[in-house]
């Protein structure tokens, strides 16, 4: 059955649309496109035009590349390991390059010569130049893809559906389905974000006339997924502050004065406001729900101390969970000396301690004293019940899951739940975190306390290896410590294991010959790895060999050299972390040295490493280049996800957003004045969470 013209509305199923049948029906579903509506939002994510294409003689080795060639010649290659690889040699009015498809033999159905190919990704060496098509589109025939000004919308598609077909189907129902879009932000949003109305974006982004158009549309349309969001960010905190569900702290000034003066050094001034937010957020009477962020060594645990002792002076018990044994211990050693003159001694749980000491613990969680608890997850396990929690701190809260975080926060069987604060040393972008987190409060440690010793960070090729172990033991001889570290390869531990063993057999019988070297890797008990990291921070070793589990935390001043094999394995965050294990001691020199032969691309990554010593900016390029998907996996769950904004890129239309929700929710908090009313029933149908968050009526 076919719909006739007079009848498509956007609800019309596509099935109804002229030019699709049920399998290309089946093929638009898998897109999750339903409806004519869904068509119409199906938007381009990738323009191309003739400013971004490059000329093929131009291109170099490590180029991520765009451009635009008619297929010369093309075969299937079999290769030794039995996979099949399509290739084509393309040539524009320059030159032509070899293009590599592995694994794709089907292609050669699809691609015929002469067809003109809009090509990119990146060039790598291989028997000459190669290309390796992240993305391409077949123009066709004898098409004139490098005629000037023709911008070339890019559609999101799937096998059996390119994303040219997307792209006609598209324009074949566009003139009818745009006049029946009707704006639902008022203008005054739209004149703030400085974006064009709906139904000019949706032109725009569908037939773009130029670049700088179709990109006006599509932040359009960004603009409305990250106001919706901070809409929802900000009335679920405005909801929790309302339901003033949390524990009303009194600033007595006793214990947190007494700290202040004790500590034997002065706070910086980014310490001095996160207290500040901390203590106020604590003192109001909703929970608390806040992060606190900071590069590594930024002196976050001073900061949770004085939350601690907050809540202390208030009667009630502090949960302070890391997410390793070892950290566990560490904190507990360095809450132990900063409390000592405040005649507070932390209790200490984990799964390793006796029996015995787990009873008195548990006694004395159940008594309902005032205490501060560190340990593991321990903390959360059956059986430990805090009679009277009022605080719970998460150390690299992103290492839990949510389950565990939810756990603790949730307090079972308490009456009141816990203020909550998470700490996190893989610092994001501010902005970024409140269009992640939102319902969040942020503070951010951005300043490093003094006495932190820059680290000399160097890259050598493999032909320094001699020389460069010459230098770790010429710091050995000078009474330092060393860390080596391999990565996890294919994030197999067993694989880094063997990686890490070898190495180790080969450096204690060559180039660390004669010094006390240990492995330490994730396979080991917490006993055995206790041990080691005991003896390394006691300094009866001179090197610790090992693998990523050292990434976190823990804290030996003497050591002074961080050495790192096959650095272009790590992320650019974590290299950071490890960076962070040298330099903590006043006054020694500290190098961070990373080892092997990388290739072009990874050189051009570790370069921003290698430059700064900036964690934010660090953490921004590691976004950038990895995507969000390391810190907001699976893991995060409840984290927004976005089909047309990118928080990060998008990061100054988001403060735009973030302003404009807060204004409208100040105004209307349930949206319920007629000029929110339309904008309201979208926030509804597109967003879950708005349905508890925003009544009808
Ligand atoms: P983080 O947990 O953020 O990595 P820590 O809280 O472990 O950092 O602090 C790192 C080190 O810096 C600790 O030894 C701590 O005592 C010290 N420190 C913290 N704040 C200051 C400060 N304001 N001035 C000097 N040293 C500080
Ligand atoms: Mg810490």
């Amino acid at each position: 059955m076919t719909a006739t013209a007079g009848r498509l509305t956007l609800e019309t199923p596509v099935t109804y649309l002229k030019g699709v049948g049920p399998r290309r029906a089946e093929l638009l579903n898998r897109l999750n496109i339903f409806t004519a509506r869904d068509l119409l939002f199906h938007i381009p994510h990738r323009y191309e035009d003739a400013s971004t294409v490059q000329q093929i003689a131009r291109l170099r080795v490590g180029d991520d590349a765009t451009v635009i060639g008619t297929v010369i010649s093309k075969g299937i290659l079999p290769t030794r390991k039995g996979l099949r690889v399509f290739q084509a040699v393309v040539q524009d009015a320059t030159g032509l390059i070899e293009v590599s498809w592995p694994g794709q033999p089907w292609l050669d159905r699809s691609i015929n010569k002469d067809d003109v190919l809009l090509l990119s990704g990146p060039v790598r060496f291989f028997h000459g130049r190669q290309l390796a098509p992240r993305e391409f589109v077949n123009l066709g025939k004898d098409a004139d893809g490098t005629s000037g000004g023709r911008v070339l919308a890019v559609y999101p598609a799937t096998e059996g559906l390119s994303f040219k077909q997307i792209r006609g189907l598209i324009d074949a129902h566009l003139d009818q389905l745009l006049p029946q879009v009707e704006e639902y932000l008022p203008p005054w949003m739209l004149q703030e974000a400085k974006v064009p109305s709906l139904r000019e974006a949706l032109a725009a982004v569908h037939r773009p006339t130029s670049l700088a158009s179709a990109l006006a549309g599509r932040a359009r349309l960004a603009f409305e997924e990250l106001l919706f969001v901070h809409i929802l960010h900000r009335r679920a905190r405005q909801i929790a502050q309302q339901a003033r569900d949390g524990i009303t702290f009194v600033n007595k000034k006793d214990l947190t004065s007494k700290f202040r003066e004790a500590l034997p050094f002065q706070l910086t001034k980014a310490q001095v406001r996160s207290v500040r937010e901390i203590v106020a957020d604590m003192c109001a009477p909703h929970k608390m729900h806040r992060l606190l962020q900071g590069d590594v060594g930024a002196g976050k645990t001073v900061v949770a101390v004085f939350a601690a002792l907050l809540a202390m002076e208030n009667g009630y018990q502090v949960a302070f969970m890391a997410p390793t044994e070892l950290l566990a211990e560490q904190h507990a050693r360095t809450l132990d000396r900063l409390l000592a003159p405040l005649g507070i001694v932390p209790v200490l749980i984990t799964g390793s301690r006796s029996a015995k000491e787990r009873k008195l613990a548990a006694t004395r969680l159940e008594s309902g004293e005032p205490l501060i608890a560190v340990g593991t997850h321990a903390l959360v396990a059956d059986g430990t019940t805090f009679a009277k929690l009022g605080l719970a701190i998460i150390d690299e809260q992103h290492r839990f899951g949510v389950d565990q975080r939810r756990v603790l926060i949730e307090a079972r069987g308490a009456k009141v739940k816990p203020d909550v604060l998470l700490m996190s040393a893989t610092p994001i972008p501010r902005s970024l975190a409140l269009t992640m987190y939102g319902d969040l409060g942020v503070s951010v440690l951005d300043e490093r306390p003094p006495g932190r010793e820059p680290v000399t960070t160097a890259l050598r090729p493999e032909s320094a290896r001699e020389k460069v172990f010459a230098f770790v033991n010429r710091q050995i001889d000078a009474g330092r410590q060393a860390y080596v570290v391999y990565p996890l390869v294919e994030d197999s531990e067993k694989v880094a294991l063997k990686a890490a063993t070898s190495a180790f057999e080969e450096l204690t019988a060559g180039a660390l010959h004669g010094r006390r070297v240990a492995l330490l890797h994730g396979k080991m008990g917490a006993d055995e790895k206790d041990a080691v990291m005991r003896a390394f921070r006691d300094g009866s070793l001179d090197v610790l060999v090992a693998t990523t589990v050292i990434e976190v935390g823990i804290d030996v001043p003497n050591a002074t050299v961080m050495l790192i094999e096959h650095p272009e394995r790590f992320g650019l965050s974590q290299l950071h972390q490890m960076r962070g294990r040298v330099g903590r001691g006043a006054g020694l020199e500290s190098f961070c040295v990373l080892l092997g032969d990388v290739g072009e691309e990874a050189m051009g990554r570790l370069q921003v490493f290698l430059d700064s010593e900036d964690g934010f900016e660090i953490a921004r390029e590691d976004l950038r280049l990895r995507g969000m998907g390391d810190l907001f996996g699976e893991r995060q769950s409840g984290v927004p996800t976005f089909r047309v904004a990118d928080p990060l890129k998008d990061e100054a239309l988001s403060e735009v957003a973030r302003g404009v929700a807060e204004r409208v929710l100040v105004e209307d908090p349930e949206l319920k004045k007629p000029a929110y009313k339309a904008m309201q029933g979208i926030l509804r149908r597109g967003y879950g969470r708005a349905l508890e968050l925003f009544r009808v009526g």
